[in-house]
């Protein structure tokens, strides 16, 4: 059960390098040669489908270069309260004197 090798030459990764696949006959699977996706095989029919491919794992031990956010900031909080509220009432006293 091994699929055609004139199918393997014309298959290509469905994404945009349409890079060669590299034919797995023991896992029956199609590894892109270039993003490394891996394709399934079903029923001797390549499943040549980005949602079914399983994407290369990241590697155990990947380098994550984790910069921890160090952001100190000091509270300012300059209080100046400016009250300047002079009320000036002048009563205008009329004096009703005859
Ligand atoms: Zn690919």
């Amino acid at each position: 059960m091994a699929l055609d090798q004139q199918l393997l030459e014309i298959l290509a990764c469905p994404d945009t390098h349409h890079a060669p696949l590299d034919y797995d006959a023991d896992a029956a699977t199609l590894t892109c040669t270039e993003c490394g996706r891996i394709f399934p095989i079903r029923d001797d029919i390549p499943i040549l489908l980005l949602d079914e491919a399983v994407e290369p794992s990241t590697a155990p031990g990947s380098p994550d270069p984790s910069s921890s956010a160090d952001s100190s900031s000091s509270a300012d909080s300059s209080s100046s309260a400016a009250s300047s509220s002079s009320s000036d009432s002048s009563d205008s006293s009329d004096e009703e004197g005859k």
